[in-house]
């Protein structure tokens, strides 16, 4: 009997559709990109309930026909290639003909359109891969999808989706990944009958401004220099920040051919061409947009993928950082940044010391001792902080990585701190003799280790130490970086933040933990958002151990700062008490020893 047969397309849609739509940012992007082929020149995006419920496309495109309409919920069915040769003269999004047959496998879909020369529209309902109706309408000229209760049919892609908020969060990360290559078509964002975004028509800065900027501030113009590179081979334009305006927290974006796509070869070439310009940590934001023959990049890339192979990719770096670096050096002849941020920056090492280093400012005045900054004053029992971690050892996120270095093998005991010298050697290590050896403990990350727990405890039990500003900061963020705020507000309070929304893209900062008196407040959130970002957080408890790493690291004591005998002591009597004091939170090394035997191997 013979035994091979042939899927029912509705199941090898669904099959399709369980790689391109992954995700309601993957629909939304393949509807967006849809209207874009289609020439639209105002795109509105409608979502409900990051959309699980209701994701909506409207556009005033060229529209479908009658029989078009139900063609292009067809696998393979498009209007953008018709030979494999035009593969490679690619100038639309879109030439698989498989997305809208992978979103009706997997959801409900209505769909109303009409071309311009139709006197009447059609309407299509498609559930699940069925036409449940069609018939003519009457609607505007263009295309309006609605596809409704994403993944109903299939429960296991429905279950694996994230929290509103991160879906959110992708859909509109993806969002941005589009308009900011189509600043001449205006869009609209709305989720649950709210205004996120209303972008108008504009130029690229006018774009990039209205998404990530204040335009009140006019915050993008002074802090970026346009960058603009023709060769044969490939145009290169865009805006790349001014070293003193970067933060740790960048926006990175490179687009080709109208395309966003991540490229860490390239990335790279920007980062050499801004070497020796920022501290350790800080990354530049830009918004580079590469146009090459189509014929030079490999095309056939899976649709939910972002990287992008070139054919000539050595030579496209070094032109990339020949621009980027030119165009920084007409503004910055001699890098000369003052980052007054008394104690977040760490000092390069010798052998990796940049040519000409950022100047580091320190705060003569900062005392991390005295009582505003005081860990010291809220000593508590041993067996206090071991409790705080019990509730934490079950499960695994980073500190319990940290914490399996084991502290049994410890090399610090309490008795050593309190009969042996201490002292101070390079203003960042404190040496200890001990019966077993000399022992280096980092100052900075001691200190940063000590806060760490202190924050911790603080968010899952206490209300933090506030201090007021005496000049309110404003924070403006882009809608996704908001949806994230309102996330941690809780803990952003509870750990001393005194912080409202003020407008819909901002927040009104008046006063911060106590521990952190002299830094800026907007930098402070602006580096917590960011590791949440960066580290993929999407649970209270692994926010709240990204808000106290990062406030730990920006409250933590500076290298350079000289330390005296008794504030030593201290520093080291707290460290020993920590349940984990081997490692930072990030699992750097805190403490080491130099064995009686190493010392003795060198004579
Ligand atoms: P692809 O975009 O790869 O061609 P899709 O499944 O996304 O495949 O779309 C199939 C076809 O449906 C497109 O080639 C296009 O002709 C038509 N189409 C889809 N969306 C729109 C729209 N918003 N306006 C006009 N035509 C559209
Ligand atoms: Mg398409």
């Amino acid at each position: 009997m013979d035994i091979i047969h042939l899927l029912p397309d509705s199941v090898a849609n669904q099959i399709a559709a369980g790689e391109v739509i992954q995700r309601p940012a993957s629909c939304l992007k393949e509807l967006v990109e849809n209207s874009l082929d289609a020439g639209a020149t105002r795109i509105q995006v409608i979502v409900r309930d990051a959309g699980r419920t209701l994701l909506q496309v409207i556009d005033d495109g060229i529209g479908m026909s009658e029989m078009d309409a139900r063609l292009a919920f067809e696998r393979h069915a498009t209007s953008k290639i018709r030979e494999a040769k035009d593969l490679f003269s690619l100038r639309t999004m879109g030439f698989r003909g498989e997305a809208l047959a992978s979103i009706c496998a997997v959801s409900q879909v209505e769909m109303t359109t009409r071309r311009k020369e139709d006197e009447t529209g059609t309407l299509l309902e498609i559930h699940g891969s069925d036409v449940v109706r069609q018939e003519p309408c009457s609607c505007p000229v263009g295309t309006n999808i609605k596809v409704s209760n994403l993944f109903f049919n299939v429960p296991v892609r429905r279950k694996f989706l994230k929290t509103d908020q991160t879906e959110l969060r992708n859909l509109l990360n993806e969002f941005y990944h589009i308009v900011l290559v189509y600043p001449k078509v205006s869009f609209t964002f709305v989720h649950n009958d709210e205004i996120l975004m209303e972008l108008p028509a504009g130029s690229e800065k006018q774009r990039i401004e209205s998404v990530f900027g204040n335009p009140k501030r006019n915050v993008f113009t002074s802090a970026f220099v346009d960058i603009n590179t023709d060769t044969e081979l490939v145009s290169i334009h865009g805006f790349v920040v001014k070293p003193e305006n970067a933060t740790k927290k960048a926006e990175q974006y490179f687009f080709v051919n109208g395309r966003y796509m991540r490229h860490p070869y390239f990335l790279k070439a920007v980062q050499t061409a801004y070497s020796g310009m920022l501290p350790n940590d800080y990354q530049p934001s830009f918004f580079i947009y590469f146009d090459i023959a189509p014929e030079s990049i490999d095309v056939n890339i899976h649709p939910t993928k972002t990287e992008i192979k070139f054919a000539d990719e050595q030579t496209i770096f070094q032109i990339l950082m020949a621009s980027v670096r030119e165009s920084l050096g007409k503004f910055t002849l001699a890098p000369q940044i003052d980052f007054d941020t008394s104690g977040c920056i760490d000092i390069p090492t010798p052998q990796t010391r940049p040519v000409s280093q950022p100047k580091v400012t320190v705060d003569p005045s900062y005392n991390p001792f005295n009582e505003r900054h005081s860990f010291v004053e809220q000593q508590r029992p041993v067996n206090h902080w071991e409790s705080l971690y019990e509730g934490l050892k079950t499960t695994d996120s980073f500190t319990d990585k940290v914490q399996t270095d084991s502290q049994s093998d410890s090399v610090l005991h309490p008795e050593d701190v309190s009969s042996c010298p201490l002292w101070q050697y390079a203003g960042k290590y404190i040496l200890l003799p001990t019966s077993r050896g000399l022992l280096l403990i980092n100052q900075r990350r001691a200190h940063a280790a000590i806060l760490y727990h202190q924050f911790l405890e603080q968010l899952n039990l206490t209300q933090g130490a506030m201090q007021q500003l005496l000049f309110p900061e404003v924070l403006a963020l882009p809608p996704d970086e908001m949806v994230l705020v309102h996330d941690l507000l809780p803990d952003l309070r509870t750990i001393g933040f005194d912080i409202e929304q003020l407008s819909p893209d901002s927040f009104s900062i008046q006063g911060l933990p106590a521990q952190l008196v002299n830094q800026s407040a907007v930098l402070v959130l602006q580096d917590i958002i960011h590791n949440v970002r960066e580290r993929g957080a999407d649970t209270q408890r692994e926010w709240r151990e990204q808000i106290a790493a990062t406030l730990a690291d920006e409250g933590a004591i500076p290298y350079g700062k000289t330390l005296s005998e008794d504030e030593m002591r201290e520093l080291v009597t707290k460290l020993v008490e920590l349940p984990q004091y081997q490692r930072t939170a990030k699992g750097k090394t805190i403490v080491s020893l130099l064995s009686d035997e190493e010392i003795n191997k060198r004579f």
